[in-house]
C-alpha cells in the first residue's frame, strides 16, 4: 500500500483511510518459462489491481524487472519484455491503489540489493504499524525511495543482523503489525509467507518440478498448476534447489481470514481454504433467501458480483432467475474511478435494464455489497424506469459500517453508506421497497461455520463489526513524518 504523499498529511484516523490497496502476488520457482507463467497468473488476477503491474525474475546471474502502469495484457504481451525477464524464478504483482497518482517507484515487486544480495518483494495485503516502523527507519538513515508500507519490510530485512535471508524476514516480520501475503524471491529461493492471522490469501501449486506461489487458485488453473495447498497463517515456505520446506517461526494466534473475500473480492472459480468461493457466495444467497424472502416474480443479480449470491437465492426461494440488468465488460469496476463524478458516470455506462424481463414484475435485486450506495440508489431507479412493478433489494453481506485497514480499498468511514444509516433509511435512501442485509451469523453458516462466535471470530468480519482483530498502531500515532512526502514523479 502507499503511506501517502502529501508533506503535511496527518496520520489517518479511523474515518481517514485512504491508503489501502488490493494486490495480488504471484510467484515461480524451477521453470524455464517464469515470467511468461507470472504474467498469465497476473492476468488471472487482475481483479486484485488493475492500476499496475510488475515481474522480476532471476536468471543465475541478475535480476531482470518490468513494471509499468495498466493492465498486464498490456505491460507483458510483448515478447521482446518477456524475453528480457530471463531465468526460472520469477515474482510478479498486480497493484489497486486509491490514491490517484501512481507513482512508477511505488509499482512492485519492490527489488533491493542487499548486503545477502539482491530481493525482490511482492505484497498483498497492509501493515497497521508503518508510520511509527517507517519513522523509526528514517531516524536510523533508512532512505526510502517509495511511499509503499512493503519498502519498510525491505528496510527491516536490509539492517536485521541475523545472518540468512530466512532469519532475516522473520526478524522483520516480528516487528510488522498488520496484513501480508507476501512472495519475495532471492538469488536462491522464492519465500511465500502469510501473515499470522491469515488475513489474505496465499497458495502454493505445483507444475513439472516448478513450484508457484498465487493470491488465488485461479492463477493456477490458467497455466495447468496443481494447488498442493494454502499457506498457512503465519507459515513461511521456503522453496530452493533442495525442495520445500515450512516454518512457523511466529507466536500462533488465532486465525482471521478475511471474510469479505469470500463474499466479494476473490474470483469465484478460486478454491480458498478448501472452499469453492462460487459455492460459498451461492449458499450466501440460499441464507438470504431463508432469513429474508420477500413475495417477488423474479430475482436479478447485479453483475457480475451478485450473480453467484442471486443463484443460491433464487434456488432456495424457488423463484425464476433472470438477467434483467446487462452489463458492460469494457468499462472497469465502478470503484476503480477515484472521482466522484467519473463514479457516477461509470454505474451508467456499465449496466443497463433488460427491460422486457422487468417491466410489470415484482423484483428482488442481489448485490455482494453496499458500500456508498452509487450503485445500487442507480440500479434500483434504473429497474423502475424499466416498468418494475416493486424493486426489493438484497445484500449478501451485512451492512459495510466500517473501513477496513487490512488491504481492501474502502472509502473513508463517513462515506460508508451503513456507517450513517440504519437499514430502513438506508432503503429510502437507494429508493427500494424494502432492503435486507444477510445476518453475520447467516454468513458465517454460509461458509461453514455454525454461526459467529462473538468471544473468538473465526474471520476477519471487522468492516461489519468494527472488531479490528489487528491493533490500528498508526491510527493510534501522531503525525506523519514529512520525510513520507516524495517528490511529483516524473519518470
Ligand atoms: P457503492 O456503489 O459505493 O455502494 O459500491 C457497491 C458496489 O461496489 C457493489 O456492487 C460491489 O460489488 C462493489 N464493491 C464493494 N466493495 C468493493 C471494493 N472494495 N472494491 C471495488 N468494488 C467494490
Amino acid at each position: 500500500m502507499a503511506l501517502g504523499n502529501t508533506p503535511d498529511r496527518k496520520i489517518p484516523s479511523l474515518e481517514d483511510d485512504h491508503f489501502h490497496d488490493e494486490c495480488a502476488v504471484f510467484g515461480v520457482f524451477g521453470h524455464d518459462d517464469a515470467a511468461a507463467h507470472t504474467a498469465l497468473g497476473l492476468h488471472a488476477l487482475q481483479h486484485r489491481g488493475q492500476e499496475a503491474s510488475g515481474i522480476v525474475s532471476f536468471n543465475g546471474n541478475n535480476f531482470n524487472s518490468h513494471r509499468a502502469p495498466g493492465l498486464v495484457g498490456d505491460n507483458f504481451s510483448s515478447e521482446e519484455i518477456i524475453s528480457r525477464l530471463a531465468g526460472t524464478m520469477a515474482v510478479g504483482h498486480n497493484r489497486y491503489s486509491t490514491t490517484g497518482e501512481t507513482m512508477i517507484r511505488n509499482i512492485q515487486p519492490l527489488f533491493a540489493d542487499l548486503e545477502l544480495g539482491g530481493l525482490a518483494i511482492a505484497h498483498n495485503g497492509n501493515l497497521t504499524n508503518a508510520y511509527a516502523l517507517r519513522r523509526a527507519l528514517v531516524q536510523r538513515g533508512c532512505i526510502f525511495q517509495s511511499t509503499t508500507d512493503t519498502e519498510i519490510i525491505l528496510h527491516l530485512i536490509a539492517i536485521s543482523e541475523f545472518s540468512t535471508v530466512v532469519d532475516r524476514i522473520i526478524d522483520a516480520l516480528r516487528q510488522v503489525e498488520g496484513a501480508y501475503s507476501l512472495v519475495l524471491l532471492s538469488n536462491d529461493a522464492l519465500i511465500g509467507v502469510r501473515d499470522p492471522m491469515g488475513v489474505r490469501p496465499l497458495a502454493l501449486g505445483r507444475m513439472d518440478g516448478a513450484y508457484f506461489f498465487a493470491s488465488e487458485t485461479c492463477a493456477f488453473d490458467i497455466i495447468g498448476v496443481e494447488h498442493i495447498r494454502d499457506v498457512d497463517p503465519g507459515e513461511i515456505v521456503i522453496v530452493d534447489k533442495d525442495g520445500v520446506r515450512s516454518i512457523k517461526p511466529f507466536t500462533k494466534t488465532p486465525r482471521h481470514f478475511c471474510i469479505f473475500e469470500y463474499i466479494y473480492f476473490a474470483r469465484p472459480d478460486s478454491m480458498i481454504e478448501d472452499s469453492n468461493v462460487y459455492a460459498v457466495r451461492k449458499r450466501i444467497g440460499a441464507e438470504l433467501a431463508r432469513e429474508s424472502h420477500v413475495e417477488s416474480d423474479i430475482v436479478v443479480p447485479v453483475p457480475d458480483s451478485g450473480v453467484p449470491a442471486a443463484i443460491g437465492y433464487a434456488e432456495q426461494a424457488g423463484v425464476p432467475f433472470e438477467l434483467g440488468i446487462i452489463r458492460n465488460h469494457y468499462v472497469g469496476r465502478t470503484f476503480i474511478e477515484p472521482s466522484d463524478h467519473i463514479r457516477h458516470l461509470g454505474v451508467k455506462l456499465k449496466h443497463n435494464a433488460n427491460t422486457g424481463h422487468i417491466a410489470g414484475k415484482r423484483v428482488v435485486l442481489v448485490d455482494d455489497s453496499i458500500v456508498r450506495g452509487t450503485t445500487s440508489e442507480k440500479i434500483v431507479a434504473m429497474v423502475r424506469a424499466a416498468g418494475a412493478k416493486e424493486v426489493h433489494m438484497r445484500i449478501s453481506s451485512p451492512p459495510t459500517t466500517h473501513s477496513c485497514f487490512y488491504g481492501i480499498d474502502t472509502p473513508e468511514r463517513e462515506e460508508l453508506l451503513a456507517a450513517r444509516h440504519d437499514v430502513e433509511a438506508m432503503a429510502k435512501h437507494i429508493g427500494a421497497d424494502s432492503l435486507s442485509f444477510i445476518s453475520l451469523d447467516g454468513l458465517y453458516r454460509a461458509v461453514g461455520e455454525p454461526g459467529r462466535n462473538s468471544q473468538e471470530p473465526q474471520y476477519c468480519d471487522a468492516c461489519f463489526t468494527g472488531e479490528y482483530p489487528i491493533p490500528l498502531t498508526d491510527r493510534q500515532g501522531g503525525p506523519m513524518p514529512a520525510q513520507l512526502s516524495l517528490l511529483t514523479e516524473q519518470d
